[in-house]
């Protein structure tokens, strides 16, 4: 191992990996979210919330098009399910 190469270099690189690596698996859910509302959109059941079956505010569609559920839902789903 080369000098200089220190045990705060090397800690700071550990965590340089974690946080690409957790940015990516945000990308890759975005990815397959996004994929999901595409699916929705092709059943022709894209705007309505998938859990309560409410139609889903156009200016929230707006504001994030891949979203699948109301604004209720979606809180509740990410208390369930923390990235
Ligand atoms: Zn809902």
């Amino acid at each position: 191992m080369s000098k200089g190469f220190g045990d705060s270099d090397f800690s700071q690189v550990q965590t340089d990996r974690a946080t690409s690596h957790s940015i990516e698996r945000v990308l890759e859910q975005d990815r397959e979210q996004a994929e999901h509302a595409r699916e929705l959109m092709a059943k022709g059941a894209y705007g309505v919330c998938e859990d309560c079956g409410q139609k889903i505010p156009p200016e929230r569609l707006e504001a994030l098009p891949e979203a699948t559920r109301c604004i209720s839902c979606q809180a509740t789903w990410e208390k369930t399910n923390p990235r």
